[in-house]
């Protein structure tokens, strides 16, 4: 069996394609399931860079989701994702928005560290190297949070902030061991984000050694290819598929209405 749960469409006005090029890219890859799992709209229309307002989501988004979920019935499972900004001032709206949309699973994100009109992103930004370890502990704290939060079912892109350069020291190792534990206690799964492979880092996120303690903390793990355009579905899923294989036994999380259950992996026919 094999899923790319990590997809994004024009609808979140940075990404490239109709929601069916997505579906249809992973129909022609042998895919048995693909998720939709486009930028979740937030109170207030905050950063609508990256994001549909609530009704250009509800009124087309989810509505196209719907449809196609139908259509492609017999040849491929399409899921009802959301990828979802974790902002402690938005924690409630976020679970009333989760609570009235029928998703099959809830990808948590961070992509602001920092308060309310004070955030710093991590979509396009960069940070002198004097900012790194503040925002590498801020950034894991907030991923620990998230986790706490009880709104997600997976963990999306854990180690996004290696984006910004690298930092690992003592305070941000132990942030982010935090994390993890936190990810461990409330039953969340990992996603192995292909990403960052397309990214000047040239890693998946997260790397060989966050996979390995998530390893030794037995927390399960799914797939995503985070694509912004249709040729990127599955993108590098062979190196995922290894990854999985070598720190999951090859157990692959899949999701129904928000129930977990593990299947063994596949691998990729290209
Ligand atoms: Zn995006
Ligand atoms: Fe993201
Ligand atoms: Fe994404
Ligand atoms: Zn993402």
């Amino acid at each position: 069996m094999l899923v790319d749960y990590h997809t994004h469409s024009k609808y979140c006005r940075h990404a490239k394609g109709e929601l069916d090029e997505y579906i249809e890219r992973a129909v022609g890859l042998g895919l048995d399931e693909v998720g939709t799992s486009d930028h979740a709209p937030l109170p207030g229309g905050y950063d609508l860079e990256h994001r549909a307002t609530l009704e250009e989501y509800q009124g087309g988004y989810a509505r196209a989701v719907e449809e196609l979920v139908e259509r492609y019935k017999g040849k491929i499972s399409v899921k009802r994702g959301i990828e979802c900004d974790f902002l402690p001032w938005a924690t409630e709206w976020n679970r009333g928005f989760i609570r009235e949309n029928d998703f099959d699973y809830v990808i948590g994100s961070v992509h602001f560290v920092g308060e309310k009109g004070r955030e710093r992103g991590l979509f396009g930004q960069s940070y002198a190297p004097s900012e790194l370890e503040d925002l590498n502990v801020e950034y894991y704290c907030a991923v620990a949070e998230a986790a706490r939060s009880g709104l997600f079912d997976v963990v999306a892109h854990i180690d996004l902030v290696k984006k910004l350069g690298p930092c690992e020291t003592r305070k941000v190792e132990d942030a982010l061991r935090a994390a993890l534990d936190q990810i461990r206690a409330a039953n969340l799964c990992l996603e192995i984000n292909t990403s960052g492979l397309r990214r000047p880092e040239r890693e998946m996120y997260p790397g060989g050694r966050i996979l390995a303690i998530a390893k030794d903390l037995k927390i399960p793990m799914t797939l995503g290819s985070d694509a912004h355009k249709p040729e990127d579905v599955a993108r590098g899923f062979d190196l995922a598929i290894a990854a999985l294989e070598r720190y999951a036994g090859g157990r692959l999380s899949v999701y129904e209405k928000r129930q977990r259950s593990e299947v063994q992996v596949s691998k990729i026919r290209i």
